[in-house]
């Protein structure tokens, strides 16, 4: 019965996200592997406004009893600052990006958003204050329109465009023959990688969060898309909380703080300069991330003679 009862007790998670409308977090945090559901505190408050201050003090995490995944992770987003996550596949970069969200609780220490304990607050208000642009977007296969609009229930029409134009997808919009009426997701019109994200973009854009998360937003992108986007969401996060979590360190050289995640545990953490005098692992990684960028340049100036 306990195995009938795991699943069911997942779906029932699972409807209530898409009840409350967050169900493109859906493969991003891998709903249906979660173990069991967070639950607020008995008479929780709602998340008290700030200024959006993020901080992780000596956080512990695990998925699995015998497995830590995080170790004694502490990191602090001032106000409007941007604070980059990097670090190789596996470090537990996206996990930081699913306890802030709060889909799984801390084993040890805390996470705090505007000094407030993110486990004393309602998940509604938590989720509510974070804007999160992940790898790959999900649409819904319905309107353009419902899926920017989705960002804010109850939003006006003249919102909704005014987003679509500040993340740079309206002109885009009104070319097709259907507009904003225009349907898209799997049975409708497939959108590149780049228009899914501006959509995603447009969507933050009418949450109007005070942190934002990108975790990977701009990874599956080709080299020349993903410069655009880079673009629109520095646009975005400006004035804004921002943690972004990265695997191409060219994408977060101006971010305030970098700090660099080896194996679930702060390796070093630093400005991009200093980071780079300092010559460990992040400027080892770098040099190797350069060589390969260069290295791809070359082959496509010099196709190999067959
Ligand atoms: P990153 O984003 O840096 O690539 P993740 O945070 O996704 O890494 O994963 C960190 C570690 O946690 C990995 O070893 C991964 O296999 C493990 N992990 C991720 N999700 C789960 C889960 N739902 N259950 C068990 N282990 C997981
Ligand atoms: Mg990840």
């Amino acid at each position: 019965l306990i195995q009938l009862y795991q699943p069911l007790n997942m779906l029932g998670f699972a409807f209530r996200e898409i009840r409350d409308g967050l169900v493109n977090m859906e493969k991003m945090f891998d709903l249906l592997q979660m173990p069991e559901e967070v639950a607020d505190k008995p008479g929780a408050p709602p998340l008290a406004a700030g200024p959006g201050a993020v901080t992780f003090e000596h956080v512990n995490f695990r998925y699995e009893a015998d497995r830590q995944i995080l170790h004694d992770v502490s990191l602090a987003v001032p106000p409007g600052h941007t604070v980059a996550i990097v670090g190789p596949s596996g470090a537990g970069k996206s996990t930081i990006s699913r306890i802030l969200y709060r889909f799984y609780d801390v084993a040890g220490g805390r996470v705090r958003i505007d000094g407030q304990d993110i486990r004393d607050v309602t998940q509604k208000s938590l989720r509510a204050a974070i804007g999160i642009v992940p790898q790959d977007t999900v649409l819904f296969n319905d309107t353009v329109y419902y899926n920017i609009a989705y960002g804010r229930p109850g939003t006006t029409r003249d919102e909704v465009e005014e987003a679509a134009r500040l993340a740079r997808i309206h002109d885009f919009i009104v070319s097709l023959p259907k507009g904003y009426e225009t349907m898209v997701g799997e049975r409708g019109l497939k959108l590149s990688g780049g228009e899914k994200q501006r959509v995603a973009i447009a969507r933050t854009i009418l949450k109007n969060p005070r942190i934002l998360l990108f975790d990977e937003a701009t990874s599956a992108l080709d080299t020349r898309t993903e410069q655009e986007i880079l673009a629109s969401l520095r646009e975005v996060s400006r004035g804004r909380t921002t943690l972004v979590i990265a695997h191409r360190l060219s994408t977060v050289i101006d971010s305030d703080e970098i700090v660099v995640l080896m194996a679930g545990r702060v390796a070093e953490r630093g400005s991009h300069a200093a980071l780079l005098a300092r010559n460990g692992v992040y400027a080892d990684m770098w040099r190797r991330q350069q060589e390969a960028a260069a290295e791809a340049a070359r082959k496509v100036e010099e196709p190999p003679s067959l």
